[in-house]
């Protein structure tokens, strides 16, 4: 058992933290104000292979391990968390299901311009009716000559207002039977294919999420992602390898987060000292270091089963409920830690704060992680 990094894993994580420090941080705040998504960024990150991560290099992508994936995640999220979940949401439930259950011509249609950053991409299984139970669509794909017709209303698409492909999950003729549930992919420039406002969120809000409208979109049959009724089997095979995605995101804003209020704690004084001799304060930072080095952990373990091929569901489920909850908590600690200052915008700590809480909910929501972990449980040693 080894628990340093390879050479090649050092060398990711200190080109994603001087990329991130330089290009991500000095404009995180303004994403958040604006809700600008920073087109002239993304293509830096694109040159880096920041979209490719985890696809091999004969599709464009960098053909890197998951744990410098989850890696090049966390340095990311820790500097401008909004990004982060454009590019999670981009490689693992986008780019790498196409990559997965793709064919050859879709490999090269779709898959090369993903991976190489041309077309960002979604993953738009939430509807007004069916959130963390995917069983429900009410997306409808009907068989139309040698394609398919598509109808229906997806919401909180992560990436959607900037996205060139989109992978769509829907029944076919709405029968709600699995083995007619199928995943579609469908350019954002197709007729029928529309985009609702962006939200406004709590937080994230440089990332443009919005709803995605089919209206009778007629998509070629070579747009369907694996056969019909395959759609379940991928939609849960994805959200197994974005979990990890969601769980590295998360564990960036815990550690942005602790570098924050250390930074502070030290700067700040009260009772002529500064505020890191009291042991209140030095709980929280103790506290905070500790569910965060697990939080890596259990990230990198499920990213190690994952490059292996070997079964990850309960350690990715594990990975991202502790990382998402130790990232809301480094947030409330944080905020603690500079008292009312924490609770204006003069600190970045009231943007991780609302950063923080949406990982607890997108790629299923801890209980519903909880629900994946206890299933598993006395099932493999
Ligand atoms: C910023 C943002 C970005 C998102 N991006 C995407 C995206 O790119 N693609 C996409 O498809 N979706 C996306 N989502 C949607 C997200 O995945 C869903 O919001 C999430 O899965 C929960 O679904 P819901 O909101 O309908 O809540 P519901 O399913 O209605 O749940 C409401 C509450 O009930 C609880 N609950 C539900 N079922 C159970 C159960 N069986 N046992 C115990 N408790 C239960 C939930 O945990 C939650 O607390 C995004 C959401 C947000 C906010």
């Amino acid at each position: 058992m080894r628990f340093e990094p390879s050479m090649k894993q050092a060398v990711i994580r200190r080109t994603a933290r001087r990329f991130s420090e330089e290009k991500l941080a000095p404009i995180a705040a303004e994403m958040d104000v604006t809700g600008r998504f920073p087109l002239e960024v993304a293509a830096e990150m694109a040159a880096l292979q920041y979209f490719g991560l985890v696809i091999p290099q004969s599709f464009g992508g960098a053909g890197l391990d998951m744990i410098s994936y989850a890696i090049v995640v966390e340095e990311i999220s820790r500097a401008c968390a909004a990004m982060g979940l454009c590019v999670s949401v981009h490689n693992s439930v986008s780019a790498y299901p196409v990559y997965e259950f793709g064919t050859r011509e879709q490999h090269e249609k779709f898959l090369a311009p993903l991976a190489k950053g041309e077309k960002i991409g979604t993953f738009c299984l939430t509807e007004p009716n069916a959130g963390s139970d995917a069983s429900c669509l009410e997306t409808m794909a009907v068989r139309d000559g040698d394609g398919y017709i598509l109808n229906g209303n997806k919401i909180f698409v992560t990436n959607g207002g900037v996205s060139g492909l989109n992978l769509i999950f829907a029944f076919l003729n709405g029968s709600g039977k699995s083995k007619e549930y199928c995943v579609f992919i469908v350019e954002s420039e197709r007729r029928g294919l529309d985009k609702g406002q962006v939200e406004e969120l709590m937080g994230m809000r440089g990332n443009p999420v919005c709803p995605i409208i089919l209206n009778d979109c007629r998509i070629p049959a070579e747009n369907r992602l694996g056969e019909e009724g395959q759609g379940m089997k991928i939609a849960l095979s994805t959200l197994s390898g974005g979990r990890i995605g969601i769980g590295a995101q998360a564990l960036g804003i815990a550690q942005a987060c602790l570098d924050v209020s250390l930074r502070y704690a030290t700067e700040r004084h009260q009772f002529n000292k500064p505020l890191t001799e009291f042991d209140a304060i030095k709980g929280f930072l103790a506290d905070m270091a500790t569910r965060i080095e697990a939080a890596r952990l259990l990230i990198f373990r499920a990213c190690w089963l994952r490059d292996r091929g070997m079964d990850h569901v309960r350690e990715s489920a594990m990975a991202k409920l502790f990382a998402s909850e130790t990232a809301v908590e480094s947030a409330r600690y944080g905020l603690q830690i500079h008292g009312g200052y924490g609770y204006s915008k003069a600190y970045p700590i009231e943007r991780y704060y609302r950063d923080a809480k949406v990982c607890e909910i997108y790629e299923g929501t801890s209980e519903i992680q909880r629900m994946v972990i206890a299933r598993t449980l006395g099932k493999r040693s």
